[in-house]
């Protein structure tokens, strides 16, 4: 069971407030009260996701990440920052301790090829800011009066392209 995974206990009561996992920020907000309801495994409980992020933890065990392998279940999606392109990574990672019960467990982690799954080198965090639509759909009812912080992503530099539609114009 992925940490991050919001449970339905925990929606209709969201609301924004600075977030010390998401550089201070102005971010969305859900009560954490992980086991209450049913788990929803595409909907990441936002705070648990950006402290996941933020500290480098295991998305199965908690422990922290650093100076250890680092699995990617997730193949990650571009986003254009600027004039670079980048892969970002919603999912936290997974240590190699776990990565066998999540292979064991998971659906979508038994259909991941190659195996075992890539390793997240250098890397950094990015704030992903979201329109107040976004919210009721993550956290179900709530206050959210304008666009804030949802995920923080992470992404390596190394794994910047210039971004095609730059790419494009110089061409040109
Ligand atoms: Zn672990």
């Amino acid at each position: 069971m992925p940490r991050t995974a919001m449970w339905t206990g925990e929606r209709d009561q969201g609301w924004l407030a600075p977030c010390r996992h998401a550089e201070g920020r102005l971010a969305l907000h859900a009560p954490e009260l992980p086991g209450t309801g049913r788990p929803m495994f595409l909907n990441p409980h936002p705070v648990r996701q950006r402290r996941a992020m933020a500290l480098m933890l295991c998305d199965i065990c908690a422990k922290p990440l650093r100076n250890r392998t680092k699995h990617l279940l997730s193949p990650g999606r571009y986003v254009v920052v600027g004039d670079r392109a980048l892969r970002g990574y919603q999912e936290p990672c997974v240590c190699a301790d776990c990565l066998p019960l999540a292979r064991q467990w998971c659906p979508h982690v038994q259909r991941l090829e190659p195996w075992p799954p890539p390793i997240m080198r250098r890397y950094k965090t990015m704030c992903c800011v979201l329109a107040v639509a976004a919210f009721a759909e993550i956290a179900g009812k709530g206050d959210y009066p304008k666009p804030a912080v949802g995920y923080v992503k992470l992404y390596m530099p190394e794994e910047a392209v210039v971004a095609q539609t730059r790419a494009r114009k110089v061409q040109r």
